[in-house]
């Protein structure tokens, strides 16, 4: 199958089946062309899966497709946008044409979830790897950065902390247990907190998603903005399934275990009362930002390991 063949078949498809929104043109040209309306900002962002690094070698290509695309939209919702379309960069070692059926379902799925249209790409033969650049926009001016946090605001993330991290355990796994099912969905199929992102547009004083776990992750919100903070370990939100596959062990999954692709959002006190019920749901006060930078830790026990990703130069408080 020729490369144009190879588009037509499997990808063209997906472009058809979605509304084009401000996607002027699809694939098919040159370049593809988006409108942006004089009152938004375009926010875009490029992410990369190689395989053998960033999945597991015959990982499934359904789950592949939507995990990738999840990832990519995933700081999509971190800085409050809404999602328009992306492009997908595939390189393939060969044109099999079950693995390209099954990616093309995953993708479809995910984008038609994600409310993203498929702008374009490019196909080569070369080891597995994925990038997909993903397009969103924001009221001019409304982007959510990591940089705005502000002492005595709060720390706050989304959902439950652990899951896809621990679901890296199960992966072979050939009759999971019911608890083993939910941590091995959260891996497969991420749900990037796009509404919970845009909801907190305008209120969230600094955000970012949790792709490489909490600690590390917080990090980069507490270096860019130049502060500090005190976390509570003993309000993380863990999952039931987390907690009964891993015991004493599920916090330093929540701590420090990639993938699960929530937000951690820093909300100034007064801002608070006007989040909108999308946001209270979904979000667990953990911290509370300080001046002193570092990021000091309460509430665990002396079993718990906090030594890990970036986590090197924080230190313990007593
Ligand atoms: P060019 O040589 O001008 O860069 P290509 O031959 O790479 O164009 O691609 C032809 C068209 O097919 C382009 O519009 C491109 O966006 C689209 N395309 C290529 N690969 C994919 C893909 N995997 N998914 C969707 N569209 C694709
Ligand atoms: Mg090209």
């Amino acid at each position: 199958m020729g490369e144009f063949e190879l588009i037509r078949q499997y990808f063209q498809p997906i472009a058809d089946s979605l509304p084009t929104g401000a996607l002027v043109l699809g694939p098919g040209d040159d370049c593809a062309i988006q409108r942006i309306p004089a009152d938004q900002d375009l926010v875009f962002s490029v992410d990369t899966m190689v395989e053998g690094i960033h999945f597991p070698e015959a990982y499934p290509a359904d789950h592949l497709a939507w995990r990738a695309l999840a990832a990519a939209t995933s700081d999509l919702a971190a800085m409050g946008a809404q999602p328009v379309c992306f492009t997908l960069a595939l390189t393939l070692p060969a044109a099999d044409e079950q693995w390209l059926s099954d990616f093309s379902r995953g993708l479809s799925a995910a984008a038609g979830t994600f409310h993203l249209s498929l702008a374009g790409g490019d196909t080569t033969r070369g080891p597995l790897t994925l990038s997909l650049q993903v397009h969103g926009t924001v009221p001019r001016g409304g982007g959510l950065r990591r940089s705005g946090a502000q002492a005595g605001d709060l720390v706050c993330v989304s959902g439950t902390l652990g899951d896809a991290g621990a679901a890296l355990d199960y992966l072979g796994e050939q009759q999971p247990s019911a608890d083993v099912k939910v941590v091995l969905d959260r891996y497969h199929h991420p749900h990037p907190r796009l509404a919970l992102g845009q909801a907190l547009s305008g209120i969230a004083s600094s955000a970012i998603d949790i792709s490489d776990g909490l600690l590390a992750d917080l990090g980069h919100i507490l270096e860019a903005s130049g502060v500090g903070a005190t976390i509570d370990l003993s309000v993380i939100p863990l999952s039931r399934a987390l907690c009964r596959l891993k015991g004493e062990k599920a916090l330093e999954f929540g701590l420090h275990a990639g993938d699960d692709y929530e937000l951690c959002v820093t909300i100034a006190r007064s801002q608070w009362s006007a989040m909108p019920e999308e946001g209270e749901e979904h979000l667990t006060v953990i911290g509370t930002i300080e001046s002193e930078p570092g990021l000091r830790l309460t509430g665990g026990s002396e079993n718990t390991d906090v030594a890990g990703t970036g986590f090197d130069h924080f230190r313990r408080k007593s």
